[in-house]
This record gives structure tokens, sequence and C-alpha cells, in this order.
């Protein structure tokens, strides 16, 4: 075997962030490539001039508003001088490479767009969390795949993210006098790791101020309850913000409906408590519910409430962090994919049609302790109206008998979609009057959402996930 090398390959470009304040950078070109380069240093500070013998227009609007100046028509090597930077960007190449020369022999930093070989500098793909920069480069060698990569990086950062740094760089000066700088990493990584970090990243900077304040003293973190919509089943329809939520939670109480593949994804080491509410065989009541969210989060903990869909439809998170409130515990809210957007897409059923359906109404089947239903028939029995059914399976030839009472046809349109947006979602689509019939014969017994409208005629041609 071959000795290795200790430095087997050079980089052959060196990263650094350049202040562009009140330099002079030059452009040469006026056209679409040229454009995407300006773009980007227009969101510096620099002096922007362009050579070039039209502007496109694009550019010339940004000259008109003073983003840059067209300084002339032909490229000479004197206008490089006193430049920082210069980028070759016309559609000839001779031309970009006289540009490159002339820079190297000012030993000024050039680009030649798309062509790496004359460069002594490129420009990487870019996530852009001001004041937080994250450049990704491939030396030009796979320019598509450092896009790829940015696209991933994009996904895994709040957008938030520039905020948080700009907080924290606000407050280092104050940080840096209170606490000596042996403990300066920790307490930033406290507030990181903390309800500090979260408040900030969504939006409310007084309690991220309150919580800094907290750790300066000493004091243990404080506890926050996150209640988050898991959406309706696919692990895919979960949103970033629930995703980073779960991931950081110190104990999780979820419920029946959430499926392990979600639950997998919530931080390994967290305490997890089941509060399933199947019905008529409660595990926990609500109110045990409501005080053990309060009773740990008062013990330090960021506790994730994790509910099936959106937690403010049919999900009684109104009333759990009502009682937070009343506690003065901190909470956030993260909203999910609700089962009627959930199922109504991945069934191929819009909830609204301009043809069809101007209106759309989620209601609960659920029936009151006494066996009946509160709903209001009349207005749920339109046309022009889709009218969605949480809970309604225990309830279905009830349902659609008082729909046709009060005045739909029999025979309009109506689904059970069961196990929406799962590999085993089931669609069942009938009419009013075969609906109970149909979802029989099918043994549809999983958790069922009920779609009633014409919009349901649409599945036909829109029908796109599983068979169905
Ligand atoms: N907060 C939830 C609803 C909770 S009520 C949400 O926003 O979706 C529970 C009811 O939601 C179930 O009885 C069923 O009617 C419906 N539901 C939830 N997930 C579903 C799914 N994947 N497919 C069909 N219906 C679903």
């Amino acid at each position: 075997m071959e000795p290795q090398a200790k430095w087997p390959q050079k980089w052959q470009f060196f990263p650094i962030f350049l202040r562009l304040r009140g330099r002079r950078v030059l452009v040469v070109g006026g056209g679409e490539v040229a454009a995407r380069k300006l773009r980007l240093l227009a969101k510096t500070e620099a002096q922007l001039e362009v050579v070039a013998r039209e502007l496109n227009e694009e550019l010339s609007q940004a000259r008109h508003e003073g983003v840059l100046s067209h300084v002339a028509l032909e490229f000479e090597a004197a206008q490089l001088d006193g430049c920082l930077l210069v980028i070759a960007a016309t559609d000839d190449p001779a031309l970009n490479r006289r540009v490159a020369a002339a820079a190297d022999a000012r030993s000024i930093a050039v680009n030649v767009v798309d062509d790496p070989a004359p460069s002594s500098f490129v420009t990487p793909s870019i996530i852009d969390r001001n004041p937080l920069l994250i450049a990704i480069a491939t030396g030009g060698q796979a320019p598509v795949l450092g896009r790829r990569l940015r696209e991933k990086i994009e996904t895994m950062l709040p957008a938030a993210y520039g905020r948080l740094a700009g907080f924290m760089g606000a407050r280092r000066a104050r940080v840096q006098q209170v606490v000596a700088q042996a403990d300066r990493r920790g307490l930033w990584e406290s507030f990181l790791d903390g309800p500090g970090a979260e408040a900030v990243l969504s939006g409310a900077e007084v309690a991220a101020d309150a919580e800094l304040q907290r750790l300066l003293d000493g004091d243990a973190p404080r506890g926050e309850v996150y209640l988050v919509g898991a959406g309706p089943g696919d692990p895919d329809l979960l949103t970033f913000r629930a995703l980073r939520l779960m991931q950081q939670c110190d104990v999780v109480l979820y419920d029946a409906l959430l499926p392990q593949a979600i639950l997998d994804l919530v931080r390994r080491d967290a305490q997890r408590i089941y509060v399933g509410k199947r019905r008529a065989r409660h595990t926990l009541a609500q109110e045990q519910i409501n005080a053990e969210l309060v009773r740990l989060a008062r013990e330090g903990k960021r506790v994730l409430r994790l509910k099936g869909g959106d937690p403010f439809v049919f999900g009684r998170g109104g009333e759990e962090i009502q009682e937070l409130a009343a506690a003065g515990v901190a909470f956030q809210v993260v909203p999910g994919i609700t089962a009627a957007n959930g199922c109504a897409a991945y069934a191929g059923i819009p909830l609204t049609h301009r043809d069809y359906a101007q209106a759309c109404v989620f209601v609960t089947g659920h029936q009151r302790q006494d066996g009946t239903l509160a709903l209001h028939w009349d207005a749920l029995a339109r046309p022009g109206q889709t009218v969605v059914i949480y809970m309604g399976l225990n309830t279905l030839p009830h349902l659609c008998a008082q729909l046709i009472e009060h005045g739909l046809p029999s025979d309009w349109p109506a689904a059970v979609i069961e196990q929406g947006t799962s590999p085993a979602q089931r669609v069942v689509v009938s009419t009013l009057a075969g609906l109970a019939a149909a979802v029989d014969e099918q043994q549809i017994a999983g958790p069922s959402l009920v779609i009633v409208g014409e919009v349901v005629r649409l599945r036909d041609q829109l029908q796109w996930f599983g068979r169905g």
C-alpha cells in the first residue's frame, strides 16, 4: 500500500466572507447571467459598476433605482483600478478571459461565470439566514450537487434562524460583561437548548429576554408546552416546526391515532406518555391531561403535546391551553394538516370548486352523551357546499338520513375515507342513500372522514394516490 500523503490534495479555493461595504465591484456584462450575480451583490453595500454595451430590462431598472451604475460600454483594463472584485459575465468567452487576465495582472480577484479555470474565486450556493450565511462550494466541479445540498440544508434550518443569530449578536456584549469567558459558551448552549431560542424563533423576544435573564441569574430553565399538530398520518406531512419541536422535547404526551412512523421521529430519549382517547376507553380523562401538562412544565420540562391533524380542529387543543394560560405556563401552538385537508388531497376530492362548492363546513358526527347529534341540519343540507364530517362513522346512517330529510337528494354524492394519507387508505364513494351500506360492506372501521357534496364526483378524474 502506498503511504498516505500528509496533504493528499490542496484546496482549490479558500472560503472567506468579504465585507464589501463601500468597495467597488465591477461586473462586465449586461444580460441575464450578469443580472444573476448582480442580484446577489445587491444584497451587500458594495458600489456596483457595470460595463456593458447594453443593459437588460432588469438591470436598466436597477440602474434607474440607483442600485448600480453603468460606467462604460466597452471593457478597458484601467476600469479595474481600485476594484476589489470583478466578475466577467458576458456571452463572449474571449472577452471574459481578457477580463480575467487583466484582473490577474493587477491581483484583483476575478470570477468568470461558469468557467472555473480562469477564475480566482467562485460564488457559492448560499443559504441566507442573514446575518447567518451558509456558503457551499464544489470548487466549480459540481454546481448542481452544491445546489442539491443547499436544498437539503434549507429544509433543516428554520427561516427565523437569522433572527436568532441577530438576537444573540445584539446581546453578546451584555453577556460578555456579566459572564466569565469560561461560562459563556455553556450559557449560550443552555439558551439554545431551552425555551429562549424557541421564543426567538416564534417571534416572542420579550419572553426570550426574560429567559436569558433567568440563565444570567443562574436560575433553572423554564418549562414550556408545545401543542403540536402531527397531521393526518403520513409523516411527510409534518411541518418543519413540528419536527424540530418533536426532536427537542423532554417528554411527549400523545394520542391514540398517531402512527408509529411519526412517534419514531420524537427525540429518542424523551419520556413517552400515552394519553390516547379511543371512544369509550379514555386512558386519561381530559382534566388529568391538562393537569399533567401543567405539572410537567412546572418541573422545567419541555413538554410536547402531540395531536393528530390540527390541534385546533376537533382536537380539544383549545381547552388544554386554556388551562396552561390560566396556570401561567408558557406554550406555543403548531398547526398541522387537518384530516379534511389531508384526506381530500389524497382522495382527489377538492373541498371547494368553482362549479360545485363555494363553501365548506367541518362538523363533528360525535354524539352527545344523550345519544343525539346537535347539528344544524338546515344549514348543512345545502347545494353548493361541501360538508366534512369528523368522527362520523358510528352515526353515519343517521347523518345521511338527516341530510336527505332536510332536502339533499338521496343520490347526492358522498364518500368515506378511512386512514387517509396512509398506505392503508381506503375510499368508499357512494350516494347519501347508499353510503352506510357500502361502508358496512367494505368493513370500514378505522379512523374515517365523511365528505358530502358534488366535489366527490371529481375523484374519478383527480384520483392519484394508491388504488383507493
Ligand atoms: N384534530 C384532528 C381531528 C381529531 S378528531 C384533525 O385535525 O384531523 C378524530 C377524527 O378525525 C377521526 O374520528 C376521523 O374522523 C378524523 N381523522 C383523523 N385522522 C384521519 C385519517 N387519517 N383519515 C380519516 N379520518 C381521520
